[in-house]
């Protein structure tokens, strides 16, 4: 009995950004009686079923953007008599439906690592149950990656989880729901661990792929010093003494190395965190800025951020203590008109934000405004036979790029209304000038690629509706992404 773990992709580039965390992880948890688990990372490369034989068993985790293309490897691979073992954020959330479309033996919910060997103990056996839950394990019981299966020259970015859950509740996000709102951080020394790992073989840049780096806020620690028992600020200044232990032991790692994370844009009202990030060498942050309104802010629930020049001040604090920020920005927000496209560009420049992205508002399923969304569709409209609900059913070229009726745009003058602001963000001339805050010239062209390649990998492959600008995108994206990888890693000293 093989094992075969997949992580699915409707598009390959033969060089990814990011080490797909979970499926080095899971090999980590896959006892040695197995042998050596088969690793398929579909961003670089398709499955190849006929290396599946029957009795094998193929973990395949998915969340919503790729169930489609995971349910087509279930498919393909029960054919061939393999065990179909489905996990990740989407099959958590809808267990019956990757059975019913992905031909799943069994599907595990929650954290996978640590019942994964009793799903494959059941399927030597020939016993698999429909259903583990893996539930929410504590930071202390997270386990380490095995980056020796690492494929040689294929990723840019290592990466290593600290921490999971977030106690915020976006409306557009299913984080808090799925991973829960009580952050659980892993110990200090064991991040560390993984990182040098990383190092020696030859990981110079590793993204801190937590779900929010910044878990406790001053604004937290002020309202539960409020409260008559203390245990809750206890809880909270025991959190956020260990992340600035973490960023303690960071900061005496190799000096080359550079570290990215996501955090929330009220960070920036904590210079201590900052600067603590400074010496860290957490050089990037993906900040969700959302809407530069405060109407669009309320519609997300997000209206702990600030609008307008208030917003500008705040997201050049980041940069002023080191930060270079990834800004996310929402479009189709029901506030938004087609004003807020270049109020919105307009406010990324004057920020001195160094990168953007600027994502169309798409129901996902667990957050709240799917569960309204949904709710509000008693007989939702259907597309090839599928309800609009269920839109992660659909090929990806198949799915509408935005779900609700707007009350001031049509969809059409959104979709392209977003096209032009990353065409306009992303110009040679605006990426030129952003890089100057770079002072060698290499390093301003390593800028200059990097952004070009974040461009062709997220926004033509993701809002274009026509295949011809999917197809030159994905081109352009595999040219660069080679050139771009030697910039970022160093030799190899395993
Ligand atoms: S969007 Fe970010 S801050 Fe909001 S709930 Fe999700 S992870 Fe937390």
């Amino acid at each position: 009995m093989r094992v075969h773990l997949v992580n699915p992709s409707d598009v390959s580039f033969g060089v990814s950004v990011i080490t797909p965390r979970w499926l080095f992880v899971l090999a980590a948890a896959t006892p040695d009686e197995y042998g050596t688990p088969h690793l398929v990372d579909e961003t670089l490369t398709r499955l190849n079923v006929d290396e599946i034989a029957p009795g094998d068993v193929v973990g395949i985790s998915i969340h919503t953007g790729n169930a489609h293309r995971g349910y087509e490897i279930g498919h393909a691979v029960r054919t061939r008599g393999a065990y179909v073992i489905y996990g990740g954020v989407h099959a958590t959330l809808y267990p019956d439906e990757a059975k019913a479309h992905g031909l799943a033996h069994a599907v595990v919910k929650g954290d996978g690592e640590i019942v994964w060997p009793t799903v494959l103990a059941h399927c030597a056996a020939g016993t698999p149950i429909e259903l583990y839950d893996g539930g929410r394990i504590p930071g202390g019981s997270f386990k380490a990656a095995r980056w020796d299966l690492l494929p040689d020259d294929a990723y840019m970015f290592g990466s290593v989880q600290t921490l999971r859950g977030c106690p915020k509740h976006c409306s557009f996000c299913s984080v808090w729901r799925t991973d829960g709102q009580q952050p659980r951080a892993r110990g200090a020394g064991d991040v560390v661990d993984e990182i040098r790992d990383l190092r020696r073989r030859g990981f110079r840049f590793v993204l801190l792929a937590d779900d929010n780096f910044y878990p406790v806020t001053k604004t937290d620690l002020a309202m539960a010093a409020r409260r008559s028992d203390p245990s809750s600020l206890h809880e909270l200044e025991a959190i956020r003494r260990d992340r600035f232990a973490l960023m303690a032991r960071l900061a005496e790692l190799p000096a080359d190395m550079v570290f990215y994370t996501q955090i929330t844009m009220e960070a920036a009202e904590d210079p201590e965190f900052l600067d603590a990030m400074r010496k860290a060498r957490i050089r990037g942050a993906l900040v969700g800025v959302e809407s530069v309104t405060k109407e669009g802010l309320k519609s997300v629930y997000k209206d702990f951020n600030l609008a307008g020049d208030a917003l500008v001040k705040q997201l050049r604090i980041f940069r002023d203590h080191g930060v270079h920020v990834l800004a996310s920005f929402i479009f189709g927000l029901p506030t938004d008109t087609p004003d807020t496209f270049e109020a919105t560009s307009a406010l990324a420049q004057a920020a001195n934000v160094s990168f953007a992205q600027f994502v169309l508002l798409t129901p996902f399923p667990g957050t709240v405004d799917f569960q309204k969304w949904e709710e509000s569709l008693a007989d939702p409209p259907k597309i090839d036979g599928v309800p609009l609900t269920r839109h992660w059913l659909l090929p990806p070229m198949r799915r509408p790029k935005i779900y609700a009726p707007h009350p001031h745009m049509t969809h059409e003058q959104i979709r392209q209304l977003t096209q032009a602001t990353w065409d306009r963000f992303y110009s040679l001339p605006a990426i030129w000038q952003r890089s100057e805050v770079i002072r060698s010239v290499k390093g301003r062209l390593a800028f200059m690629l990097i952004s070009k390649l974040y461009r062709q990998m997220y926004a033509n492959t993701g809002i274009a509706t026509d295949s011809a600008r999917h197809v030159r995108a994905n081109r352009m994206a595999r040219l660069l992404a080679k050139p771009c990888r030697r910039l970022f890693v160093a030799k190899a000293t395993a």
